[in-house]
């Protein structure tokens, strides 16, 4: 195939190239397969793109994209723009040859990049709710990933780190997200597994003014009993030093860490078919079973409806949605996003979970982590496209 009319005329009369000095945004996409790279510039004025520049190196088919990316976007509410993808700027030149599609059609991409460098850099510019996978087990394109979870939230103009992962690979992601930590208001550890603890001595190095809210029992030792032997999974010893002489809200009870944001601090344990989810101890000799206390879930009040970002669940998804769905009163819950731990889970457990989504009527499923394909599976069967995937550096918006 070859290039369509409208592709050439874009590509020969390119709209809107430049820069913008002190933008608001920049976003910067690149395809190692094909070399093409763009670079986004945006200017928001009220919500509104009322500028985008871009600088692209590659084909004329990436160069049309932007072009038409820009014509596209400009004048559009953030979270319009936020809807273009890829395969609409493609579709709206009329189509680009198959080859062309997978790595010179990214314009749309960068002009997300642009606009969540945006929503960080000005949370309380925006009512947008956003929430940034850092760290989850599925790696992108352009980001590594590891076992872990880390996810940081934008909301009401603070800027909220939800796990840390399980080493430094979350301060090289956020680098290439142009995150810069020492923005961040406040730190929640979920729970004291290394796969959410191992990047926070990192953090706390550079996020020097925020608040860390966990709970005591995080900082036990913990081990997992395997074949081999009992294996220590807790916190590093470097990060419970750094915690020491910081600002720590320990959460034995629920917090709220701003208004319209909280944790619910541990979490009573009522149902029958919910367990921690695996072989946990607190000592290396396997004895003593570790109950997860520590483990905590952070809760949105959005005009959406609860927003509910899990750890790794180890009180149980549902003993947790209960406690939530008690303490504020309310029958519904909008979103619930991240590890829900039921990699092992009965059958049981998992249709019980379904049913619990279904009561409270959830209406956006983002299972992460360490959530287990089957359980996955399973969501996408009961909840359709409610059910939606994320890759590490993705980003979703409420
Ligand atoms: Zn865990
Ligand atoms: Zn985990």
């Amino acid at each position: 195939m070859q290039y369509t009319g409208k592709v050439l005329e874009h590509f020969m009369k390119p709209r809107n190239v430049g820069v913008i000095p002190h933008a608001d945004g920049v976003g910067t996409i690149g395809s190692e397969d094909c070399g093409d790279m763009i670079r986004v510039w945006i200017k928001v004025v009220n919500e509104h793109l009322v500028d985008i520049k871009y600088k692209v190196f590659g084909c004329p088919a990436a160069i049309a994209c932007c072009s038409m990316m820009t014509e596209l976007a400009i004048g559009k509410h953030v979270d319009e723009a936020w809807d273009l993808t890829d395969d609409q700027v493609a579709e709206t030149l009329g189509g680009l040859p198959a080859h062309k599609y997978h790595c010179s059609n990214l314009a749309a991409s960068a002009l997300h990049k642009a606009i969540m460098n945006y929503i960080f850099k000005y949370p309380n510019k925006t009512d947008t709710i956003s929430i940034t996978t850092l760290i989850d087990d599925i790696p992108s394109e352009n980001l590594r990933s590891e076992h872990g979870l880390s996810l940081l939230i934008n909301y009401g103009g603070k800027r909220i780190l939800f796990d840390t992962g399980q080493s430094d690979l979350l301060l090289r992601n956020a680098k290439m997200l142009d995150i810069d930590f020492a923005n961040i208001d406040a730190i929640v550890i979920s729970h004291g597994h290394y796969d959410h603890t191992g990047g926070l001595y990192d953090v706390l190095n550079i996020a020097s003014k925020a608040k860390i809210y966990l709970h005591p029992a995080a900082t036990e030792p913990k081990f997992s009993k395997k074949v081999s032997g009992a294996k220590s999974i807790g916190i590093s010893d470097s990060a419970k030093k750094a915690i020491q002489g910081r600002d720590v809200i320990w959460t034995t009870t629920p917090a709220q860490l701003f208004p319209g944001i909280k944790v619910t601090g541990q979490v009573p344990r009522m149902n029958d078919y919910e367990d921690v989810g695996g072989a946990f101890f607190l000592d290396e000799n396997c004895r003593k079973p570790d109950e997860l206390l520590d483990d905590q879930t952070l809760y949105i009040e959005s005009a959406k409806g609860l927003i509910v970002v899990f750890g790794c669940a180890h009180s149980g998804v549902v003993n947790t949605l209960d406690y939530i769905g008690k303490s504020t009163g309310q029958n519904k819950i909008y979103a619930v996003i991240g590890g829900m731990h039921l990699l092992n889970a009965s059958k049981i457990r998992i249709a019980n979970t379904i049913e619990a989504f279904k009561k409270y009527e959830v209406q956006k499923v983002v299972p992460l982590h360490c959530t287990g394909q089957g359980a996955v599976e399973n969501f996408k069967n009961a909840f359709g496209d409610k059910c939606i995937s994320l890759e590490t550096g993705n980003q979703i918006c409420f």
